[in-house]
């Protein structure tokens, strides 16, 4: 299980939750950050400072925003 970055990320991108993450596993993709959710580690710490509320977990993606966790998975190639 994994935290997803999704399209509020397109326009913020202040990059508030690479710093907090304790196992660095969010890049910068070609439009928006992306977690690698083969290393995230569900502390949710990314979640509790991004701005735009961008971030959701894994189980509480809404169907519309499932893309984002699929673009995370062809961006690391997990
Ligand atoms: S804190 Fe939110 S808006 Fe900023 S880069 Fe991270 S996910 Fe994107
Ligand atoms: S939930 Fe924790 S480990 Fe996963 S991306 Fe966010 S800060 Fe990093």
């Amino acid at each position: 299980m994994a935290f997803v970055i999704t399209s509020p990320c397109i326009t913020e991108k202040a990059a508030d939750c690479v710093e907090v993450c304790p196992v660095d596993c969010i890049e910068l993709g070609k439009n928006q950050y992306f977690i690698d959710p083969s290393l995230c580690i569900d502390c949710g710490a990314c979640e509790a400072v991004c701005p735009v509320e961008a971030i959701h977990h894994e189980d509480e993606l809404k169907d519309k925003d499932q893309i984002f966790l699929e673009q995370a998975k062809k961006y690391f190639g997990v």
